[in-house]
């Protein structure tokens, strides 16, 4: 694998899908080739993700870029440009050395994996290999196509409705391949549409493509989902269509208690109430059931419910390995959700991927919910392995960037497994 010389590097302000500031970073190696990147942007974020540079300000809600592509342009571009760097893994840490902090708040999360992801695109080019692959080799990771996971009803901080838990997805488990999972996944949104319009609920969407229908309990919607399942004529279960939540608890804690649809629930409550959700639907996986300010309740929402779904740590771990490392000591989940910019850069990525793969979790990667036409996290997730991607709704150029990433990869490697890991993916 060649030496990257990178000889120009160039940052844009761009809109992402709901119409705030990011930025598009551009890298120019030697030979002339260009290669892009964009930094997407979280709604609900944990306390300690690495910090977004933001101008702050009047302008754009102050969700200006303009600092973050200062600091691409200026200290980072000076660094870039200095020296031939022989691995990511290099450039990767003179970026977070620069940056100086602990949570990259000096010259921002949002500039830094930009960057970070665009120069994974210029090594990869160079070793001749798609994207996917290359990471793969990098990673030391069996290739795997995954299993869509679909926000087909979105609330929480996604949409204006009153349904207190954020995302409510579909996971075609049964599907033989990648492509019939997506034609599954837009079975079941469409006919989801016609159950919403029979029952006189809007059909306009939230940030990620799902609808927003005006209802407002967990029930409510999951009872929804099982309608459009039956009425798209695919089957609810591990045959046919699971269901993935993302309650996004964070939202919805306040004082010690869970509050939505009049409950107040202590985090035992909580837990019994998951399990009844559980006894009651085809539920395969439970991302952030609980604040990452309650982060002593999961364990035991763990040994009881872990057996039964998969329990997915999003703002809880956000995507940093010393976080995950203490999560697997503690029990405090069985799976990581997986968001670069989380963390910052890709090689710090691929490090969580292999803490949580070492230590017997599953790993889930996703998009954000302000999302770019960037269709980085598909081939991350194929390369890594981990057999779980949620991208949204299968609906919306943004989303649909990603899964339909995931055709071109499946079309142009028609020996690629699919479906969720077996084992912890690492060869
Ligand atoms: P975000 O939410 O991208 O708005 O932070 C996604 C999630 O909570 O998984
Ligand atoms: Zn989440």
């Amino acid at each position: 694998m060649g030496e990257l010389q990178i000889r120009a590097v160039r940052a844009l302000q761009i809109l992402d899908s709901r119409g705030f500031p990011t930025l598009q970073v551009q890298l120019e190696d030697e030979a002339g080739s260009v290669f892009e990147a964009s930094a997407p942007a979280g709604a609900s974020t944990g306390a300690h993700e690495a910090v977004e540079l933001r101008d702050g300000g009047a302008a754009w809600f102050g969700r200006g870029a303009g600092q973050a592509i200062s600091a691409v342009k200026g200290e980072m571009s000076a660094l870039l440009l200095s020296r031939p760097w022989a691995s990511l893994a290099e450039l990767d840490a003179a970026l977070c050395e620069l940056d100086g902090t602990e949570n990259k708040s000096r010259l921002g999360a949002n500039s830094i994996v930009a960057v970070s992801m665009a120069a994974a695109r210029a090594f990869a080019a160079s070793s001749g290999k798609p994207l996917h692959a290359w990471l793969a080799d990098l990673a030391g990771t069996e290739q795997r196509l995954p299993v869509p996971h679909f926000n087909v009803l979105n609330g929480g901080a996604h949409a204006a409705n009153e349904l207190a838990f954020q995302e409510f997805m579909i996971a075609p488990i049964g599907a033989g391949s990648y492509p019939e999972a997506l034609e599954w996944g837009a079975d079941v949104y469409h006919a989801l549409a016609g159950v919403l319009r029979g029952r006189g609920l809007a059909t306009g969407l939230g940030d990620e493509g799902g609808y927003a229908p005006e209802i407002s309990s967990p029930e409510e919607a999951l009872d929804l989902i099982l309608a459009a399942i039956d009425a798209s004529g695919h089957v609810p279960g591990e045959a046919g269509i699971m269901i993935a939540l993302d309650p996004a608890a964070n939202s919805f804690f306040a004082d010690g208690a869970y509050r939505f649809n009049e409950r107040v629930l202590t985090p035992e409550q909580m837990t019994t109430y998951y399990g009844t959700l559980l006894d009651d639907y085809p539920i395969r996986s439970l991302e952030d059931p609980l604040a990452e300010d309650d982060a002593q309740s999961w364990p035991g929402l763990v040994s009881r419910l872990g057996g039964r779904a998969q329990i997915v740590g999003d703002d809880l771990f956000v995507t940093q390995a010393a976080r995950v490392r203490s999560g697997i000591a503690d029990g405090s989940a069985t799976a990581v959700l997986i968001k670069p910019n989380q963390v910052g850069t890709v090689t710090e990525t691929l490090e969580t991927m292999a803490v949580a793969a070492a230590g017997g979790f599953t790993a889930m990667v996703s998009h954000r919910s302000g999302e770019t036409l960037d269709s980085f996290v598909a081939d991350l997730t194929v390369g890594s392995g981990c057999g779980q991607l949620k991208a949204g709704a299968p609906a919306r150029g943004e989303r649909l960037a990603k899964y339909n990433r995931l055709l071109e990869i499946a079309d142009a490697n028609p020996s690629l497994p699919f479906g969720l890991a077996t084992g912890a993916g690492h060869r």
